[in-house]
């Protein structure tokens, strides 16, 4: 069996609509990055300057680790289709959520590992392999655990916690990569930082929320087999179906709209 790559961050897609996870994943078929997304870099860029520097024992402030975040956002060499939107606006929105993740969010994690990454790790009796960045890996009493930040209009509920709804299988295979490429057991609940993208200050929340075991949907049972064991056989049966029910079923998501037949 071919051994085929699959990007942890991807693997939601690929149960979502396995026609555009082949189109993006296996063909390489590119669109730009929508301005939500290249805020979520920006936003990673500059958090995890700020926390690289608290890990290396050379701490810095937010606003100097907030100028990584506006040359990410700024860089003229990023394919973003801004849409609608004012990049001014977008630059005012992630400076305010930067500067709240370091002075609400940090302050209380003990990282030691930020932006981690772990170039693969085979399954091979799956004919696949798992790849991706570990935003972060902390420490608590449980033992070492993943944290993952998220951005995005409905990333912090209005009660103040992080949406964790979806993220399973993607902080399931972060899990397995840390493990992996740090070399400790992951024990404690994986952790989802969200950083709400509202226009107005008050929408612009940071939260945090956990999800206790997220490996076990992905690994399964004897009785029940796990996501990865059915990623495995779609990838390998060929069979990309489309899915015109995702609701990122249209041309700005998705580079096979033009010709796909499934769109709705
Ligand atoms: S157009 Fe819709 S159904 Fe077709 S691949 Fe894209 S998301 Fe899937």
């Amino acid at each position: 069996m071919n051994i085929v790559t699959i990007r942890a961050s991807s693997l939601a897609e690929l149960f979502d609509c396995p026609a555009r996870w082949e189109a993006k994943h296996l063909l390489g078929m590119r669109m730009p990055s929508g301005p939500a997304a290249h805020l979520g870099t920006s936003i990673h860029a500059g958090t995890a300057a700020f926390d690289q520097a608290e890990l290396d024992g050379a701490p810095i402030t937010a606003d100097d680790a907030a100028s990584a975040m506006v040359s990410t956002l700024r860089d003229k060499n990023a394919e973003v289709d801004w849409e609608d939107v004012n990049p001014a606006d977008a630059e005012r929105i992630g400076l305010a959520l930067h500067t709240r993740y370091c002075a609400e969010i940090a302050p209380r994690q003990r990282y030691i590992g930020v932006e981690v990454p772990c170039e693969r790790l085979e399954i091979p009796e799956l004919g696949i392999a798992l790849t991706g960045t570990t935003d972060r890996v902390r420490t608590t009493a449980a033992g070492a655990g993943i944290s993952d930040l998220k951005s995005g209009g409905r990333a912090v509920g209005a009660d103040g916690i992080a949406v964790t709804a979806g993220h399973g299988p993607q902080l399931g295979v972060y899990e397995l990569l840390a493990e992996h490429a740090v070399g400790i057991p992951i024990t404690a609940p994986a952790q989802i930082i969200g950083l709400n993208t509202g226009k107005t200050a008050a929408a612009q929340r940071v939260g945090m929320g956990e999800i206790e075991s997220p490996r076990a949907m992905l690994l399964g049972t004897e009785e029940q087999p796990g996501l990865l064991q059915h990623a495995s056989r779609l990838i390998h049966s060929g069979a990309f179906y489309g899915n015109g029910k995702s609701v990122l079923c249209s041309a700005k998501y998705c580079p096979r709209h033009a010709t796909c037949h499934y769109k709705s």
